[in-house]
């Protein structure tokens, strides 16, 4: 398990990721909302272009409409044009609205050229009233067109000339004299004030918008999700590897710790060679010597038992300080086997050990060093042994399967079994639980066995014995 993200801070490398994350967030953030401004404010530039030449349009062919079809006509049957008289005013209403019946048109008002009055309107209500056409008004008197957005209510949201409520675009138009058969156009005779609703076009730019925020916003978030996933993936990757680097460093540092120990331990262990070869020739002729005058006495036995002990021990430490390299020739695997039992046959028959053979033949042929094999296996038959005082089971498997080849080889104790912590530890140079051991004897399996390619696993749970497999790749001169 990785440590908590304190831990974690103190071996990241860089942070350019999160970085990135962050950054390309603000980015898009503000992208987002450029753009947006840019499209609204467009969009309503377009919006309002379009509908003023919508007017402009109609205010033209009103001009025609309502010089032929009623200023004219008016001239001739009353002299005059008077809208107070009910009969001008409804023969004005009618082409007003004929014309302008099947556009998309709110309203339509006259004003008189003198006075700034609404001589006429679609809406009865507003006819009579005077000054609203301001400057507008006077442009048009001049003979110059032009438009005046009108807003009432309306949101934030729409910030590119604020959204929502009512928008109406009110046009003011001269309206002139026609030259009948040319295309000249004659002295003002009044201003036409064409009003249009935007409201609706204005509310559909602006839920256009807000669903370009909205999709962006989902984007972004999104994205950032995304970023932060692989933020911390990244992070993790790069601690692994940190700790990864870190741990090979140790093995490193272990492995030369442990090269320099070997080598002062197989030079103190040759020096006590020697002596301990005459201590050990020494008391074996002292103790036939003391056996023949004093046969009760022990000493000189205690003597030849404690330095072959020694013996023992400084051959295992000499055995692990000096490199196993495997002399291969072809090996019958069940041989050294049986060679072992027939070693270890008084030590298993004292113990009460039943011994259970699975072999998948009586002969398993590989390339190996029988020796090493051999020392392999005494260590480990040994070890199981010992995990059984009061005797138990003792099963041995040999196999071979896979392709390419593999020789398993396993041995199943009815022992003390290993505790989960001590399995980590066996292999460890100098770890033993025992009160005599020298904790070098699996160290010395595990140098043997790697060094004929193979791996050596355990299984144990504690109190119910434990399994040693191990597994050689099959090698064929
Ligand atoms: P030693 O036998 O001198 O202690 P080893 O390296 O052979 O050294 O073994 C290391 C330790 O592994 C032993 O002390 C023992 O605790 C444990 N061990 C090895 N084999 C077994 C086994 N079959 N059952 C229980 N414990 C074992």
């Amino acid at each position: 398990m990785l440590p908590p993200p304190e831990k974690l801070e103190s071996v990241r490398p860089f942070k350019l990721v999160e970085f990135f994350s962050f950054s390309s967030l603000a980015v898009i953030f503000i992208f987002t909302f450029v753009l947006t401004y840019i499209i609204s404010d467009r969009a309503r530039t377009v919006l309002l272009k379009k509908s003023e030449e919508y007017a402009l349009l109609l205010a033209e062919n009103l001009n025609h409409q309502v010089y032929l079809q009623f200023v004219v006509p008016t001239a001739i049957a009353y002299g005059s044009i008077s809208l107070r008289e009910p009969e001008q005013f409804s023969l004005i209403d009618r082409v007003v609205r004929n014309t302008i019946h099947s556009f998309r048109i709110d309203s339509v008002n006259i004003y008189d050229a003198g006075e700034n009055i609404i001589v006429y309107s679609t809406d009865p209500s507003m006819v009579g009233k005077r000054n609203l056409g301001g400057m507008e008004y006077k442009l048009a008197l001049r003979g110059q067109h032009s438009s005046q957005l009108v807003s009432r209510g309306g949101s934030w949201v729409f910030w590119a000339g604020g959204g929502g409520g009512e928008k109406k675009l009110k046009t003011y138009i001269p309206f002139r004299h026609e030259k009948v058969l040319t295309w000249k156009t004659g002295p003002i005779m009044g201003v036409f004030e064409i009003t249009q609703d935007l409201s609706v076009d204005y509310e559909t730019i602006q839920g256009f918008l807000i669903m370009v925020i909205i999709t962006s916003t989902a984007i972004m978030t999104i994205l950032f999700v995304v970023l932060r996933l692989i933020v911390a993936r990244a992070d993790r990757i790069i601690y692994k590897r940190v700790l990864e680097q870190r741990k090979l460093e140790e093995q490193l540092h272990q492995a030369e710790k442990l090269a320099s120990l070997g080598k002062m331990v197989a030079a103190v262990s040759h020096e006590i060679k020697s002596p301990l070869g005459i201590i050990q020739s020494t008391a074996e002729i002292l103790e036939n010597k003391v056996k023949a005058f004093d046969p009760q006495n022990r000493l000189a036995s205690i003597v030849v038992a404690e330095s072959n002990r020694l013996n023992r021990i400084v051959t295992e430490f000499l055995d692990f300080a000096r490199p196993q390299i495997p002399h291969f020739v072809r090996c019958n695997v069940i041989e050294i086997i049986e060679k072992n039992f027939n070693f270890l046959e008084p030590e298993l028959n004292k113990s009460g050990i039943r011994v259970e053979k699975n072999f998948a033949s009586d002969k398993v042929i590989i390339d190996g060093d029988p020796d090493l094999l051999y020392r392999v296996l005494l260590n480990i038959f040994v070890n199981a042994i010992q995990a059984m005082p009061d005797g138990g089971d003792l099963i041995v498997g040999v196999n071979i399967a896979g392709k390419p080849e593999h020789l398993e080889i396993s041995v199943r104790d009815t022992g003390i079994g290993i505790s989960p912590e001590d399995i980590a530890r066996v292999f460890e140079p100098f770890f033993t639980t025992k009160h005599k051991g020298s904790g070098l004897g699996l160290a010395i399996v595990k140098n043997i066995v790697e060094g004929h390619g193979g791996i050596i696993k355990i299984e144990s749970e504690g109190g119910k014995g434990a399994t040693f497999i191990i597994d050689f790749p099959v090698r064929h001169a």
